[in-house]
Order: C-alpha cells, then sequence, then structure tokens
C-alpha cells in the first residue's frame, strides 16, 4: 500500500504491466527482456540566453524505446517534472500504442525539465530550437519523428520543423508532426486525440449498453486532448458535470455549459470566477471522485492510484491520459466492476492521425477531413472491437488484452526480422 508521501514511479507501472501481458502470452524470457529496456536514450544539458541575458541550462531527454514495426513516434513533453524514467515510460507506451492500431510506428518520447509557464516566447523558441539542435542526431522522418505533448503545440512543432530543416539545409516537412495547417500539418491533427477518447469512449458505452445521450462525464484536464474531447462528448449530447485544470476544476450537476467554460479558460487562462461559469469549485481529487458515468482522466501520469481508487464512482473510465492509472488502482477497478478504455488505445487517435499526417508528407498529398475522419474512426472502432474480443476470449481487464495486442505484435516483428548477426 503506498504512503500518502510516495511518489510513483510511471516506469514501474509501465515494467509491471508487461510483466503482466507477457506472463499472459508466455512470452519468451529474452523478448520480455528486450521489452522492458528501451533500445537508445539521449540525455543533454543545453544553455539558452534569457530575456534578461542571463544564461539557463536545461535538461532534456529524447529516448527511443523499440524501432522494429518502422520509425520511432512520440511527443515532446515540456513540464517540470520531466525525467528520465518518465519519458522512457512514455516511450515504451508508445510502442505498444502504435502496435494496438497497428500502424507502422515504433515508440519513442522526449521532454525538456521546465516550467513553460514561466518563460516568455522568445525564451521557449529559444529552448525548443537549442533542444532540437542536440537532439538533431536522432530525429528524422525515417527515424524519429516527435509530435505535440503535455504543454508543446503546433507553434512548437514549427520551430524544431524550421531548426532541423535549417541543420539539413530544406524543408523537411516529415520530422514532426502535429504541425500548423501551413507548414504541411495534417487536417484533423489537432483534435485528434480528443476525438479519438470521444470515439473509443462512445464504443464502451454502447458495449455496456450506455446511452450517451445524458450520461455525465467527468473529465480532469481541459488542454488539447480533455478540452477537445469534452466538445465531443458535449455535442454528442452528454453532460459534462465537471472539468478541471493545473489548478482546480468547476462542477455543475445538471452540466456545464462546456464552449462557453473552455472560452473562458482561453481569454483568462484559467477558470474565472464562479458566478460567470456556472458551476461550484472542486479539486482535482474531487473531481475524480464525482458520481458520474464516463470518468476521463486527460492530464498526466499516477491520477488514480490505490488511495482513491476505492472512492471513484464511475461506469466507463477512458484514460485520455498516458498512464494516469497505477497497477493497484487497475485491480481495484476491475474488482469493483468499472470498465476501462486503456490509454494506449483510448488515445491512440493522435499517433493515428500523426501517421495520416506523415503519410502525407512523405508523399505530398493533402487528404481531406472527411477522409481524415472516417480513417479515424474505422482504426479506433477495429481496434476497440479486437482488444475487446481478447479482454473476453483470455478473461483479462482491457488494459491487459490492450497490452497483450501490443506485445505480441512487436514480438511477432522481432520474431520475424530475427536477431542481428
Ligand atoms: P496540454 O498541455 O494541452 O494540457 C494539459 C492539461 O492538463 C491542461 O489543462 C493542464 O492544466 C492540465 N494539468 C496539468 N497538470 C495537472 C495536474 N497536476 N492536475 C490536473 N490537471 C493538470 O496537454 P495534452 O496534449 O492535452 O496532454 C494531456 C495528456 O494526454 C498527457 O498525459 C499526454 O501525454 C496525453 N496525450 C496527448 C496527446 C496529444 O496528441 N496531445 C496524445 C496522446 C496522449
Amino acid at each position: 500500500m503506498l504512503d500518502v508521501n510516495d511518489k510513483i514511479n510511471p516506469l514501474d507501472v509501465a515494467l509491471r504491466q508487461v510483466d503482466i501481458a507477457s506472463e499472459k502470452l508466455k512470452l519468451d524470457p529474452g523478448l520480455v527482456e528486450r521489452t522492458k529496456l528501451t533500445k537508445r536514450e539521449l540525455t543533454v544539458h543545453f544553455p539558452v540566453k534569457m530575456d534578461d541575458g542571463s544564461i539557463k541550462v536545461f535538461t532534456g531527454f529524447r529516448v527511443q524505446h523499440n524501432v522494429t514495426r518502422g520509425p520511432a513516434k512520440g511527443g515532446i513533453r515540456y513540464h517540470p517534472d520531466v525525467d528520465l524514467d518518465e519519458v522512457r515510460a512514455l516511450a515504451m507506451w508508445m510502442t505498444w500504442k502504435a502496435a494496438v492500431v497497428n500502424i507502422p510506428f515504433g515508440g519513442a518520447k522526449g521532454g525538456v525539465e521546465c516550467d513553460p509557464k514561466s518563460l516568455s516566447l522568445r525564451e521557449l523558441e529559444n529552448m525548443t530550437r537549442r533542444f532540437t539542435w542536440e537532439i538533431a542526431m536522432m530525429i528524422g522522418p525515417d527515424q524519429d519523428i516527435p509530435a505535440p505533448d503535455v504543454y508543446t503545440n503546433p507553434q512548437v512543432m514549427a520551430w524544431i520543423m524550421d531548426t532541423y530543416s535549417t541543420l539539413k539545409g530544406y524543408s523537411v516537412h516529415g520530422v514532426v508532426t502535429g504541425k500548423p495547417l501551413q507548414l504541411g500539418g495534417s487536417l484533423g491533427r489537432l483534435e485528434a486525440t480528443g476525438k479519438g477518447v470521444f470515439i473509443t469512449g462512445q464504443e464502451a458505452a454502447r458495449h455496456l449498453n450506455i446511452q450517451l445521450e445524458g450520461a455525465r462525464v467527468a473529465i480532469q484536464g481541459c488542454g488539447n486532448v480533455g478540452g477537445i474531447a469534452a466538445q465531443y462528448f458535449d455535442k454528442a449530447g452528454a453532460k459534462v458535470i465537471g472539468i478541471s485544470d493545473s489548478k482546480g476544476g468547476i462542477y455543475n450537476k445538471n452540466g456545464l455549459n462546456v464552449s462557453e467554460v473552455l472560452n473562458c479558460k482561453k481569454r483568462y487562462s484559467c477558470f474565472i470566477p464562479e458566478e460567470l461559469r456556472g458551476g461550484d469549485t472542486i479539486t482535482n481529487s474531487e473531481l475524480l471522485e464525482l458520481e458520474c458515468d464516463i470518468l476521463v482522466p486527460c492530464a498526466l501520469e499516477n491520477q488514480i492510484t490505490n488511495r482513491n481508487a476505492s472512492k471513484i464512482k464511475t461506469k466507463i473510465i477512458v484514460e485520455g491520459a498516458n498512464g494516469p492509472t497505477t497497477t493497484e488502482a487497475d485491480e481495484i477497478i476491475h474488482d469493483r466492476g468499472f470498465f476501462i478504455v486503456p490509454d494506449i488505445l483510448a488515445n491512440a487517435g493522435g499517433v493515428t492521425v500523426s501517421y495520416f499526417e506523415w503519410v502525407q508528407n512523405l508523399q505530398e498529398l493533402l487528404w481531406s477531413e472527411e477522409e481524415i475522419s472516417e480513417r479515424l474512426t474505422r482504426i479506433l472502432t477495429r481496434s476497440f472491437s479486437e482488444v475487446l474480443n481478447i479482454s473476453q476470449k483470455e478473461k483479462v481487464n482491457m488494459r491487459t488484452a490492450a497490452l497483450m495486442l501490443g506485445i505480441e505484435r512487436v514480438a511477432e516483428a522481432t520474431r520475424l526480422r530475427g536477431i542481428y548477426p
């Protein structure tokens, strides 16, 4: 049992998940060992000129977990808590995620330990450009393709693409995904992850015979993933009763006015006083314990732990965030009969449309929004049903089923390629 002061290492959670799924798959111990270790890791310490003339040294990471099925793929995070183990865990989840939706990518992740909210735009650009230069030896359209993650966005991707292109001497659109449309970004990429969370949540509701119309939805985090997911649930007639950001959240049992709440957040960078937003303030822990039908964590890792898992009152958990649930909490939730759509399936819409963006960049094609939406929906509904089938056939929860699917696809690719020399 965890103590209140224990910090949970996301890598421990990711490794434990591999153990559980590999045991079910009866995977060769050598393959399990390979699966648990990352392929390549780079730690960089680099200086950045700040606005006041001082020099600040930042620490950043790029980790490639596995490239057996294709080039490494994964976001870049700017956050004070970024460390090597977190990046390793996130890279590993990217490998399984790409395999679950069966797209030809491996897994990677990157991050810089920083507080992006305290940086000016110029400092953010300087930091991004220097970090790109530092990791340029690892990235590239055929090697490793970054994308946005927590506190990075299309503008950051544009700076990465420009810096990398300057180094090469020509424009390399395919080096990142999640770019602005004007620089080879794809229609539908910005909303892809949140939309995927909605699509897989809808599939879960359908499976459990829960009507989305009127269903109560609570969402932790209202950035790219949570904010977009909130809009899709709202559009489908569900009641978004609670939503939060890093400072706390708001709640209205009759349903919030989602567009008003998100507009307030955009204008004021926080949720503004109660009278203007039609709800009561709640903390992030209270949000997770709201009585609802669908709970959607879309912020950071380790939000649902053995400390709060027994207090959760929902029917479905759709993990927009990566690693929001610890292994111990998983067991409690499973025993209590809640249905989980695990992160490597629920938030796979992002990497799926990133793949579409990369394909369009390499072939210099432009797909329509309808084409992208239709392909995304097809891939996610097929993957949901594949994971559900394994879960029913093998009598395991949805997380283990998704991991079994992902890990087995990577293992099979490894067997086919063989071991060099
Ligand atoms: P974002 O920067 O757009 O938004 C992050 C949100 O989390 C913000 O609303 C922020 O206020 C909130 N937040 C930060 N710290 C918090 C805390 N301690 N408690 C509660 N809320 C907190 O980031 P995002 O892209 O929406 O990513 C959110 C999650 O989704 C992450 O786990 C990320 O790895 C995962 N994810 C993102 C994508 C993508 O395409 N952006 C794809 C797959 C998975």
